[in-house]
């Protein structure tokens, strides 16, 4: 069998975090009564006027600046007309000719290597109203809240050559937009939106086959499957000499197969001309820099510092990265504990384990990084085991916040014995009652110290120091 390759571009919609709408002041928030956000200028009444929304030039800059774009300071709307049950004003505010963004770039990590992906494109757009087909049983119903809520969408050029790819440059895009605040990359809820192109070529070829575009893909693992999937579809059609039609293809997560929704429209079909009730946006090189000047350390940042300077290993710098705000909470925690591998421990285990077995989010965790430095402190200094930090004092301090970590070792009496005059006699009292064991050591079946000093440990009630038996059970056997 030949040696296929697959070509694959995404087009990311993403709604902005802004209070109001693109182009009116309705609000903009996900989740309320349906219509009651809808004034005449959302329904495109005559003689109503769009506004543009500062707010979502200046996020779709930053997103722009963050992904290496240049930023075009002269660019302007356009119409792009379609008939749609829930557009009612019969064309999208978008941009066509003149995107705000361009040609820019990020990078992505896939197991082990690292990948530039191209964007050809950021624009900005509006979002349509919502068809709902699973409420009535006879009627489609509509929630036009959402129409003109703002969208940037990201299209990237067709570099990725696996589903892995794509899934990595969508999580990439998602943490960039978290963290610099502009969309929450809900995929369920919708406000992070993909769609993909695929096609196929023999390997070595250089021209674009025909690709099929493949829509609602509400998760990551999903846009996966539906890439694999359809780059096995399309090897075996050209496999059995068929051809691939251009056409957008419906992914379904149930059966994991894709399936023909209607042949595409091309972009000639939408007779895009320039907004006539908008102004053309006229951008200052002042106002892009103090854009670029208040942007947030980034994912990538973050990284290269977790790894270099706080010598975490890649897999947790990733995982502490994942969300911003458990980042966050990190590089807290580390100020205050001056320890970036407890720090590390900390927020990759107990914490997250109460979040998840909570399910809480970070910001209403109950115990604030100073509260977690203080049991931190205890560890380092031998005063309380790592076990004891975990199982004892973390989860009285969940119930009791007010308490120091402190405070609550002596009171549940977790505090080790390092009070090297107390464990002497105990030391002593095991080598009498294990002799045995001891010639074994002395023989050089040095592995019994584990068990003579697990029988300090047993005889202290687990309140020794174990680090420090162990030295002076070694030299007391020597
Ligand atoms: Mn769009």
């Amino acid at each position: 069998m030949k040696t296929y390759e697959a070509i694959i571009g995404l087009e990311i919609h993403a709604q902005l975090l802004t209070q109001s709408k693109a182009f009116c002041a309705d609000n903009a928030a996900f989740g309320d009564e349906p219509n009651t956000n809808v004034s005449a200028i959302s329904l495109g009444h005559p003689g109503t006027l769009p506004k543009m929304n500062k707010k979502s030039v200046e996020l779709a800059i930053k997103m722009g600046i963050v992904t290496h774009c240049q930023i075009d300071k002269h660019c302007y709307f356009a119409r792009k007309n379609y008939f749609y049950p829930d557009l009612p004003k019969g064309y999208q505010t978008t941009q066509d000719k003149t995107p705000i963004c361009t040609e820019g770039y990020i990078d992505i990590k896939v197991g082990e290597y690292i990948k530039r992906i191209g964007i050809q494109r950021i624009h900005l757009e509006e979002d349509a109203g919502k068809s709902i087909h699973d409420q009535d049983p006879f009627d489609t119903l509509i929630d036009l809240n959402r129409a003109g809520v703002p969208l940037i969408e990201i299209v990237s050029k067709p570099d990725m050559r696996s589903a892995q790819e794509a899934a990595a440059y969508i999580t990439e895009i998602r943490k960039i937009v978290r963290y610099l605040d502009i969309c929450d990359g809900n995929m369920e809820e919708g406000s992070l939106r993909c769609d993909v192109n695929v096609s196929v070529r023999l390997k070595g070829e250089t021209n674009f086959r025909t690709r099929t575009e493949i829509k609602n893909l509400n998760s990551i693992r999903n846009v996966e499957r539906a890439i694999e999937y359809e780059i096995q579809r399309q090897t075996q059609i050209y496999e059995a000499g068929g051809t691939i039609e251009q056409e957008t293809r419906n992914f379904d997560p149930v059966s994991g197969t894709t399936s023909s929704m209607r042949t595409k429209e091309t972009a000639h079909d939408y007779r895009y001309f320039p907004e006539p009730d908008l102004l053309p946006l006229q951008i200052e090189d002042s106002y892009i820099q103090h854009l670029a000047n208040s942007l947030p350390a980034l994912p990538a940042q973050r990284y290269e510092k977790y790894t270099k300077e706080l010598k975490l290993s890649d897999f947790e710098a990733t995982t502490i990265l994942e969300q911003k705000e458990i980042s966050d909470y990190f590089e807290e925690l580390v100020k205050v504990s001056q320890n970036p591998k407890q720090s590390a421990n900390w927020v990759m285990g107990p914490i997250k384990t109460y979040l998840n077995e909570t399910a809480t989010h970070i910001q209403q965790f109950p115990l604030t990084p100073a509260h977690i430095a203080q049991i931190i402190e205890l560890i380092i200094q031998d005063k309380i085991s790592t076990t004891a930090a975990k199982e004892v004092v973390f989860i009285e301090m969940l119930k009791n916040p007010s308490l120091s970590a402190l405070e609550i070792a002596t009171q549940k009496g977790v505090l080790q014995q390092s009070n090297t005059e107390d464990l002497k006699p105990l030391i002593e009292n095991i080598i009498q009652k294990f002799p045995a064991q001891v010639q074994e050591y002395k023989n050089g079946k040095t592995g019994i110290l584990g068990f003579l000093v697990g029988q300090v440990m047993k005889a202290s009630g687990g309140k020794a120091n174990p680090k420090l038996v162990n030295q002076m059970m070694q030299e007391a056997l020597n």
